[in-house]
């Protein structure tokens, strides 16, 4: 199911732009538009999930997937070997804005402890 006014909804359908690293037919990769590294991708399954919080068993193939692609985008970005962050936030409190599963790829300098 997609909803038409969410902005990763619309990134996916190809009706807003984004610089797309990764496509098939379960998931999508592009750069988040405001960068907190010099590495740092949004992985967005194309399916409206809003956020880990309505995750259940039924996606967990699924969600597998999102993490091998990040793995994928982490070794053709070129930080695999030096390490990065797979981050999902939930909610107000968790520093959630959009509503739209996704992990973010972050990476290519020295990440400190979170908090
Ligand atoms: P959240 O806070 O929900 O975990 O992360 C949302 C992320 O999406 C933020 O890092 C934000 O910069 C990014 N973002 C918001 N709107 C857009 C957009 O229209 N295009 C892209 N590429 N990234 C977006
Ligand atoms: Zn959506």
């Amino acid at each position: 199911m997609q909803h038409s006014d969410c902005i990763f909804c619309q990134i996916i359908r190809g009706e807003a732009p984004a610089t797309m690293l990764y496509q098939d037919e379960r998931a999508v990769a592009f750069r988040d538009i405001a960068p907190i590294a010099p590495v740092h991708v949004l992985i967005v399954p194309r399916l409206h999930i809003a956020s880990a919080a309505e995750v259940t068993a039924e996606h967990a193939p699924l969600i597998g997937h999102l993490i091998a692609i990040a793995a994928h985008i982490a070794r053709q970005q070129g930080i695999a070997e030096r390490g990065y962050r797979l981050v999902t936030n939930v909610g107000r409190e968790g520093g959630q804005a959009i509503f739209h599963l996704h992990w973010h790829l972050i990476g290519g300098r020295q990440l400190r402890g979170i908090g």
